[in-house]
């Protein structure tokens, strides 16, 4: 009988996961031995790293999306729908335009939303740049703010060991942010905060979530002029005075406050019940090796969605995607996965508006810091414009 693997989400996790799948099983699709769907909410994709330098004007929308279905090799079914539950025992996925699709194998690549609700005031007076119309309100103030404080907030979510969206976003903006701010010639006039939660994944009271870098962060901060705080774990925003409080007892003014916000996962995530922690966020409880979701036959887990202590990152999906893959094929073939992750996130951070430092890590194995470079800057750049379409597409 003919196998069908369902993949809902359309973004990095499930864009490189439906191309290896494709090539590895090209000859058992084509003779309709096994359909591989995905199931996206958008016809769009969109390259979300390119968000943070939208609130630069750095990147225009034209550069940030290709339309889904030209990212996708041919053996891809691609249905734009939204999913909207599913019944694990019978092993059914629901969409709104009334659809069920039976699935043999469901891989959850459904990503993470921004919760600024979650903390009161901070929607209405806070400033994002992790969604695109986020990103272009942020990049109105910053492209006229004068003089004044900027100040720089990190919400971890609740769950245990769960990190915000991309580790090192915070402080590549806040590095662009200088940079940006001298290109204009109002640095002098501009103080700039950076400031971390005291309880952070697996540290406490530090200002990365692992030690070499937060070690490393002093000393650049202090280059630049860029004052930092520990210890500032941002509960709650007075949007009429312009103060943030934190959890510590502590209360700051700003004139543009640029948070990261607190994360959760997408609705249809959320409903199934399955994440362990009762708060809302709805993480899967993922096993860290084989991406399989904990207690689900044929479920799998890829990208923000795992309760995994990595970074919610495309350098992780990249390294998750042939391990879902590998497994998915090996249960076809052998009855069980074969395949560990072992916890690999690789990227290259942009530090300032030009410089880059590349970054590797592991389950066992932090960052080490070195110093950003121009080349490293080059090949950042070859990332945003470029790379990442080939990455997607499974070509490297
Ligand atoms: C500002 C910013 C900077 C970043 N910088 C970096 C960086 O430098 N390096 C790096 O590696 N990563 C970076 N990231 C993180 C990276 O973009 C994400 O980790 C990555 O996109 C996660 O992939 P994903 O497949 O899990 O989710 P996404 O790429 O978000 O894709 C989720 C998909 O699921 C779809 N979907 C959601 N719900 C449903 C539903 N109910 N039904 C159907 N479809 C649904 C969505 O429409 C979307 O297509 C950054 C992110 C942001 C926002």
């Amino acid at each position: 009988m003919r196998k069908r693997i369902v993949i809902v989400g359309g973004g990095t996790g499930g864009t490189m996961l439906a191309n290896i799948l494709a090539r590895k099983l090209h000859r058992e699709i084509i003779n309709n031995k096994v359909e591989l769907l995905m199931i996206s909410q958008t016809a769009a994709h969109y390259f979300k790293p390119a968000f943070m330098y939208v609130a630069f004007n750095a990147f225009f929308k034209h550069e940030l999306m290709r339309a889904q279905q030209s990212l996708l090799r041919p053996e891809i079914k691609f249905i734009v729908d939204k999913a909207e539950g599913v019944d694990f025992q019978q092993r059914r996925l629901f969409t709104a335009s009334g659809n069920n699709y039976d699935y043999d194998f469901l891989v959850f690549a459904t990503g993470c939303l921004p919760w600024t609700e979650k903390i009161p005031g901070l929607a209405e007076a806070g400033d994002h740049f992790y969604q695109y119309q986020a990103a272009r309100r942020l990049a109105g103030k910053l492209a006229t703010i004068e003089k004044g404080r900027i100040f720089i907030t990190v919400s971890f979510p609740q769950t245990p060991n769960v990190p915000h969206q991309c580790g090192i976003a915070p402080i590549e903006t806040t590095l662009m942010l200088d940079e940006y701010l001298r290109q204009r010639g109002v640095r002098n006039q501009i103080e700039i905060i950076y400031t971390y939660p005291t309880i952070s994944q697996l540290l406490r009271n530090c200002l990365f979530l692992q030690r070499p870098t937060g070690e490393a962060l002093p000393e650049i901060f202090a280059a630049r002029g860029i004052k930092h705080q520990r210890g500032f774990t941002l509960n709650q925003v007075d949007a009429g005075r312009r103060i943030a409080y934190s959890a510590e007892g502590d209360e700051q003014p700003f004139d543009i406050l640029m948070a990261t916000p607190p994360i959760r996962a997408v609705e249809m995530v959320r409903n199934t019940g399955l994440s362990d922690i009762d708060n809302g966020e709805g993480w899967l409880p993922t096993d860290p090796q084989t991406l399989q979701v904990y207690d689900q036959q044929g479920v799998y887990v890829i990208g923000d969605t795992v309760d995994l202590p990595i970074s919610k990152a495309g350098g992780s999906c990249h390294n998750q995607a042939p391990v879902i893959a590998d497994n998915i094929v090996a249960e076809m073939q052998l009855g069980h996965p074969v395949r560990h992750y072992d916890g690999k996130v690789q990227a290259v951070a942009q530090f300032g508006l030009s410089s880059g430092m590349p970054l590797v890590y592991d389950y066992r194995h932090d960052v080490v810091p070195t110093p950003a470079t121009k080349l490293g800057g080059m090949l950042r750049n070859g990332v945003n414009r470029g790379l990442y379409w080939a990455a997607v597409r499974g070509l490297i």
